[in-house]
């Protein structure tokens, strides 16, 4: 398959789509962000891999990291994970409120900010230095040691942060937080921060095409079975109350960040980012969405059979 062609191809298409978005605004950090960026970024099997566009360029993963911290809890404590948080779509915002309370303080899912504030807890209880220890994790998946929090965005999150707040105070109050709501705010904000290109995140994502493991060291990150877990709940969850148009339109199990950056997995075949930083009305990188349809139409892949 000529993906350099198909990049190309989708490059002229989108020249036409005028539903560019609007960058995240509410964390200030990220409004200053370019809206014209765009890159694309893939990674097959073969260990091929072709770019287009702003492809080298770190940005704000946010909440793709949601991704990788759960990963990193799931290893640390395997099953126990589930008594802390749930793996069904809450087909609402990812800040949203609503089912907290109903749900004893019990996240629907690790995507969510609710969730994934409830593994920066685990993560923190089980590490000695979470903050070292996780950063290396993704520098070892990704094979760029130059990865870093950007503690200018973590401070802007942390300064304007009251619904993640209302959040963790709800879950401490069921009995869910085990440790200080500050502590683990603090972490769950530099995790958002991190910043890494489509190429990184591409490359970083590879495993959970590969069945767990990383290509680049060929070490297993998680089991076979692990990782259709992991891959499930990115399919269910990953775009919040745009899930199921993402499944929908694209066909791969994936995650979005607020970034504008999404990447995507199809098993045994590819990781694929995108970055485009104008966001839809729910919080989804605009064209990203639409680069990825075109990609999984043209290319007739995605996880449902071939067409
Ligand atoms: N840091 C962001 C927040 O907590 C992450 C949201 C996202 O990327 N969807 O609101």
């Amino acid at each position: 398959m000529n993906y350099q062609e198909i990049f190309q191809e989708i490059s002229n298409e989108l020249k036409g789509f005028d539903e560019i978005g609007q960058v995240a605004t509410y964390i200030p950090a990220l409004a200053k962000g370019n809206p014209n960026k765009f890159g694309m970024y893939l990674v097959t099997e073969e260990g091929h891999e072709y770019a287009h566009g702003d492809t080298e360029e770190p940005f704000s993963i946010q909440s793709i990291s949601k991704v990788l911290s759960l990963v990193y809890a799931f290893k640390l404590v395997g099953t126990d994970l589930w008594k802390r948080v749930g793996v069904e779509p809450s087909g609402s915002p990812f800040n949203s409120l609503v089912q907290l309370e109903y749900e004893q303080g019990i996240p629907r899912n690790p995507l969510i900010n609710a969730g994934a504030i409830v593994i920066c807890d685990i993560l923190i209880s089980q590490l000695e230095n979470p903050y070292d220890d996780f950063i290396r994790f993704v520098r070892e998946l990704s094979g760029n040691p130059n990865i870093q929090y950007r503690e200018e965005t973590a401070a802007s999150e942390k300064e304007c942060g009251y619904k993640n707040n209302a959040h963790i105070n709800l879950m401490k109050s069921f009995g869910n937080i085990d440790n200080d709501v500050e502590q683990v705010l603090d972490f769950y904000f530099y995790l958002c921060s991190i910043e890494m290109s489509c190429k990184d995140l591409a490359q970083t994502f590879m495993f959970l095409a590969r069945g767990g493991k990383n290509p680049l060291t060929n070490k297993r990150v998680l089991t076979a079975q692990e990782t259709k877990r992991i891959n499930s709940i990115m399919l269910l969850c990953g775009f919040y109350d745009e899930a199921g148009e993402f499944a929908f339109k694209v066909g791969l199990p994936g995650k979005s960040g607020v970034g504008g950056g999404i990447v995507a997995i199809y098993p045994d075949q590819y990781s694929i980012a995108v970055w485009s930083p104008g966001l839809n009305s729910k919080g989804n990188s605009s064209k990203g969405i639409k680069a990825l349809e075109i990609f999984t139409t043209i290319t007739q892949s995605n996880v449902f059979g071939p067409m």
